[in-house]
Formats: C-alpha cells, sequence, structure tokens
C-alpha cells in the first residue's frame, strides 16, 4: 500500500494527472471514499492526464460516461446502482475488454463484479477541511510492476514512513 495526502482540490487533481502516463489500455481503477472525499475531483485531474479537455463531471445520474484522449476514459459512478445486474446489462466486461482505461467511483463496493485486477484508491477526510488521504492498494497482476512509477508519480504527496517495505507491496 502506497499513502499520499493533499491539502486542497487541486492538488488531487495533479496528483491523479500525474497518475495518467501509468495508464495502459484496459485498465481498471476503482475509487473508495464517502460522498465529498473528491473521487470525482480525482476522475477530472486523472482526464486532464488523459490529454481530455472536455469537462468530467460526476456521472451519477448516467452511471457511465465516455471520453477521449490518449486512451479512452471511462467513468462510472455506482453511487446509485441498485443491482449488480445493471453492471452486467452495461457490458462491463466488454468494456473493460475494448482498451479503455475505467474509473469506478465506489468501485470497492461492487468490486466482487469486477476482474480481480485493479488499483483501488482509497480517499478519507484529512486533519484540514481540504485536506485528503489517498491510500493506493492494488489486486492482481496489472499494477506490481508499475508500482515503482506510481510511487514515483505521486512523490510529491507521499506520506513519510511509507518506504519501499511498507506492508502491502506484495499484493
Ligand atoms: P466525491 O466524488 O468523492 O463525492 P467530489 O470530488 O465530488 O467528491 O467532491 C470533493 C469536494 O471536496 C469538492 O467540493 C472539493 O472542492 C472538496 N475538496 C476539498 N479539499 C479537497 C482535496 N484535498 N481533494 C479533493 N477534494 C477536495
Ligand atoms: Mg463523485
Amino acid at each position: 500500500m502506497i499513502k499520499a495526502r493533499t491539502t486542497s482540490v487541486d492538488e488531487t487533481r495533479s496528483l491523479a494527472a500525474e497518475l495518467a502516463p501509468l495508464a495502459k489500455p484496459g485498465d481498471l481503477m476503482l475509487l473508495a471514499g464517502d460522498l465529498g472525499a473528491g473521487k470525482t475531483a480525482f476522475v477530472q485531474g486523472f482526464a486532464r492526464g488523459l490529454g481530455i479537455v472536455e469537462p468530467v463531471t460526476s456521472p451519477a445520474f448516467v452511471l457511465a460516461r465516455g471520453y477521449e484522449g490518449r486512451l479512452p476514459l471511462l467513468h462510472l459512478d455506482v453511487y446509485r446502482l441498485e443491482h449488480l445486474q445493471e453492471l452486467h446489462d452495461l457490458g462491463i466486461s466488454e468494456l473493460l475488454d475494448d482498451g479503455a482505461v475505467t474509473v469506478i467511483e465506489w468501485g470497492d463496493v461492487v468490486a466482487s463484479a469486477l476482474p480481480a485486477d485493479f488499483l483501488e484508491v482509497r480517499m478519507s477526510p484529512g486533519d484540514g477541511d481540504d485536506e485528503r488521504e489517498l491510500s493506493f492498494r492494488w489486486v492482481g497482476s496489472s499494477w506490481p510492476n508499475r508500482v515503482a512509477g506510481l510511487r514515483r508519480a505521486i512523490a510529491a504527496w507521499a506520506v513519510a514512513g511509507d518506504g519501499p517495505g511498507a506492508v502491502g507491496d506484495r499484493d
């Protein structure tokens, strides 16, 4: 696990933008954290990093929105999802195979319906109003060989004490 801290919404967007060059076709990223944690802000920055100029808004009422950038971005918010079946109806597996990068707000909640190969970014409030703690955790084979790049990308916001031997690095 890797930890970071941001102190403004713009910092969260910048951190996410720095991650975009690491993204590969078919990637899955799950964003975890309560309402207002900054998940949509993260996607906005990530989209900017992919060269997407179209404004990214919360897809809460449409479930999924697609954007064209260096890689296509598929942005989902499953907060209002009532049944996992809706994810299947959307063709989530096909979408993941399609070469886009898929980022799912509240994705941790539906992880059981998704491939066990993703980067999870968990966001939580920090001490101050504009502070957020971000923790990165990876499952499956797609991300372990990008961990060094991930650390470099977020170095400016890294939380001290999180060395290379941190627990969770093996998973
Ligand atoms: P979510 O999608 O998790 O519900 P949003 O990204 O829509 O959250 O909203 C996050 C809110 O928190 C925004 O109003 C944003 O301006 C504010 N905010 C304050 N500090 C931060 C920060 N460090 N990172 C992200 N958002 C922040
Ligand atoms: Mg949101």
